[in-house]
């Protein structure tokens, strides 16, 4: 049976950034999502993780919960889950994003005030200030 293309958009609050080791969680994010077919995109921005997942909606509910219950960050509230046609990130098991001068400038076409609060962006357009190709720090799929 064909499992529903979903994605899935969440934001949280990071805890004690200064002890992550994001190049760790990124590696694993990637080596996991691989195995399911998970694609996405992750940015630190400020205080906050925004994250797209998308893949199966098996997976997708799957790799979530298992998100949820990571002490890394708290506060996570589910922006939006849905059924599309096709993924945002195919490209990437999961993309890294950077707050870059320009990308900065970009989140004013989005939303009331030059400063990002997640709280007040919709599902459609966190995906597509994520998605901004020349905005995305470039991350090789292997394999
Ligand atoms: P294990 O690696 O065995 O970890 C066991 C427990 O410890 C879990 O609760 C885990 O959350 C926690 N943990 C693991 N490493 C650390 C650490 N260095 N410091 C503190 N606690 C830790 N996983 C994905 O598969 N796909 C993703 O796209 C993805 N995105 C993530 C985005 C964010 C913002 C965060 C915080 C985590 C993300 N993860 C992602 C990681 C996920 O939470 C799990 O740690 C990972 O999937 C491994 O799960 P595991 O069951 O193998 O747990």
């Amino acid at each position: 049976m064909k499992s529903q293309l979903t994605q899935l958009v969440y934001y949280s609050k990071v805890v004690n950034s200064a002890e992550i080791d994001y190049e760790n969680l990124l590696a694993t994010a990637i080596r996991r999502n691989k195995e399911t077919y998970l694609t996405g995109a992750l940015w630190l921005h400020g205080d906050y993780f925004i994250q797209v997942l998308e893949g199966s909606r098996l997976h997708v509910s799957e790799t979530y919960q298992r998100i949820c219950g990571d002490p890394r960050h708290e506060d996570i509230v589910l922006v939006g889950c849905k059924t599309v046609d096709e993924r945002s990130f195919a490209d990437w098991w999961m993309a890294l994003v950077m707050t870059t001068p320009k990308k900065q400038a970009e989140i004013l076409r989005y939303s009331g005030t030059p400063v990002l609060d997640p709280e007040f962006m919709p599902h459609d357009s966190l995906v597509a200030l994520m998605r901004s190709e020349e905005f995305i720090a470039p991350h090789m799929q292997e394999g």
